[in-house]
């Protein structure tokens, strides 16, 4: 259920109503927005009166909210959530929000400081504002490569240290949560998405999530998953469309590109937009980057390796440092479009 309030509301008056929600045994969500403040009642509702509410003085409007994902919903906070990024030892970057653009590029896998720190400077040279890099990697195969596991974060710290970006990275198993303290935007991976207990542990903590969509799960579904984690009090999610499976083979996943209008309209959180494990080719990645900017996305994550050929994970899909430069002025076009 929201309430929505008048204009004008004396922050007293806010707070007793907001106090009253919380005595009938219910969480409340305060969102005071630009234009309009809302109230979003969270918990069992099927008792409370919306003709008393409605009768207050205060209350513009009251409405029940039929999504089961209430803090991820937009109508429970109407402004864009904007995540500031980045740790005391590192650069601040906004992720969210109309003017924000947040570019995350990276290897799929650290392989060792010289292709870390390499591929840190590249990027934030070409104009990156994160830096990604799996350390505990997911492979489809236990006789691949399985990633540098916490050796691999300290590399990632390294790279941080040297060029001050923040660095995102996923974690797989709850266990491995303290070594994810320095770690600036935890990532949790799409074979992932529904690991109830990882999310609930994430909720707990105050770090930035990368959240990225399921193989096979709809949008509602991701949202459900933002849920878990918002529910234990942490609300920095971000939303990332990674593809998805379906019938067509011609490229590794196929891109939901309506999935970034849809949740913006949805959700107030962060949406971005990974182009590489869409279609899992180098060449799809700019036009698909290009695409995502254009949709509105708010920022891409894009694989970047100083020898994709010579890759442990992914090679197919990375782009050199050149290719990156070019596809981020490409899309930096696309953006400057979009304003006009
Ligand atoms: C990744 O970003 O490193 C990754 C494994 O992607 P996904 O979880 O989307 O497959
Ligand atoms: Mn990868």
């Amino acid at each position: 259920m929201i309430i929505v309030l008048k204009n004008g509301v004396e922050r007293a008056q806010t707070e007793n109503l907001v106090e009253w929600v919380k005595s009938q045994g219910l969480s409340a969500h305060l969102s005071e927005g630009q234009f309009q403040t809302v109230i979003g009642l969270i918990g069992d509702v099927s008792s409370i009166d919306m003709e008393l509410i409605r009768g207050l003085s205060i209350v513009d409007s009251v409405t029940r909210v039929s999504e089961p994902y209430k803090n991820a919903n937009r109508k429970f906070h109407p402004d864009d959530t904007v995540i500031e990024v980045g740790l005391k030892d590192s650069l601040k970057v906004n992720i969210g929000g109309e003017s924000n653009f947040a570019v995350i590029a990276g290897p799929c896998s650290v392989e060792s400081k010289e292709q870390i720190c390499e591929i840190a400077q590249a990027v934030k040279a070409a104009g990156a504002n994160l830096l990604r890099g799996g350390a505990f990697k997911p492979r489809t195969s236990p006789y691949d490569f399985q990633g540098l596991k916490g050796d691999g974060i300290e590399l990632l710290l390294e790279a941080k240290q040297l060029t001050g970006l923040p660095i995102v990275t996923e974690i797989m198993d709850l266990s491995h949560l303290p070594l994810f303290d320095e770690v600036d935007v935890i990532q949790v991976g799409a074979r992932n998405m529904q690991n109830m207990e990882l999310l609930k542990a994430l909720g707990r903590t105050d770090k930035p999530i990368l959240l990225k969509r399921g193989l096979a799960n709809t949008l509602q579904e991701l949202l459900m998953s933002a849920e878990y984690i918002m529910a234990g009090g942490n609300r920095k999610v971000i939303l990332c469309e990674r593809g998805i499976r379906t019938f067509e083979t011609a490229t590794r996943n196929t891109l939901d590109i309506a999935a970034v209008p849809v949740l913006r309209e949805l959700t107030h959180l962060p949406v971005i937009v990974d182009p590489s494990h869409a279609s899992g080719m180098a060449r799809l990645v700019k036009p698909l980057s290009l695409t995502a900017a254009a949709a509105g996305a708010d920022g891409v994550m894009i694989e970047v390796h100083n020898n994709p050929q010579a890759a442990l994970c992914d090679g197919a899909q990375s782009l050199t440092p050149e290719q990156f430069a070019e596809t981020l002025i490409a899309v930096n076009k696309v953006r400057e479009a979009l304003k006009q």
